[in-house]
């Protein structure tokens, strides 16, 4: 399939309307986040290995959770579990500033080559765990844990900003819960979504 039948087909026949989310995945290459013996399957809808038992998100997947997640081009968003750069690097599209967290050093250095070689210079790549997110920066616009959570890490809400979007697959067993967590104030308005399968988070 080529890139343009995907779009229509496996995204917006799926009921991502987001018009900013569509132009980012039309104007991101997603071969460039696969090796070379996976390439042909760059537009099918699964996810693929890249390697130390990780694998690149499905797309769908990744729209979904993009679209979820509502960026806005002022937003600064931090990403939990970076892989290959493919989230990361459509999130580069829609917002100013994308910071990523992956706990396996190679891919992290993979994906910042990635960026470096796409051209994209608004997404940070941090080596280590995203458990406790990343304090420095926050408070965040929103958080995007591309891993399956067993619970949500209590660290995470208080890296919202007010009106802050934390969106995170949860749940206890294989299958998990996508959820959505906005902060207003003091409190934290909590959604459920559809049922995803994901690499779990580690910690
Ligand atoms: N967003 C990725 C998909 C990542 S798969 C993409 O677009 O390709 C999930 C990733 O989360 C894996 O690379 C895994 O190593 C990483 N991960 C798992 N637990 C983590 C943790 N606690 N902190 C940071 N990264 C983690």
């Amino acid at each position: 399939m080529d890139k343009h039948t995907f779009i229509t087909e496996q995204l917006v026949n799926r009921g991502i309307t987001n018009p900013r989310v569509l132009e980012a995945f039309k104007k991101i290459p997603r071969e460039e986040f696969i090796s070379e013996r996976f390439k042909e399957n760059a537009y099918n809808d699964s996810a693929l290995p890249i390697g130390h038992g990780q694998t690149i998100s499905q797309p769908y997947t990744v729209a979904y959770m993009t679209q979820l997640l509502g960026p806005k081009e002022e937003d600064t968003i931090l990403e939990i579990g970076t892989g290959s750069g493919y989230q990361s690097a459509i999130l580069s599209k829609l917002v100013k500033k994308v910071y990523t967290i992956e706990i396996i050093e190679e891919l992290s250095n993979r994906a910042r080559e990635k960026f470096k070689k796409l051209g994209i210079t608004n997404v940070e790549c941090i080596k280590g765990s995203g458990e406790p997110g990343l304090p420095q920066y926050a408070p965040y616009d929103g958080i995007i844990v591309t891993a399956g959570a067993k619970q949500i890490p209590k660290a995470l809400r208080k890296e919202l900003k007010d009106g802050g979007r934390l969106v995170i697959p949860v749940g206890a067993n294989d299958i998990k819960i996508m959820t959505r967590i906005t902060k207003h104030g003091d409190t934290y308005q909590e959604e459920k979504f559809g049922k995803f399968t994901f690499v779990p988070l580690v910690g």
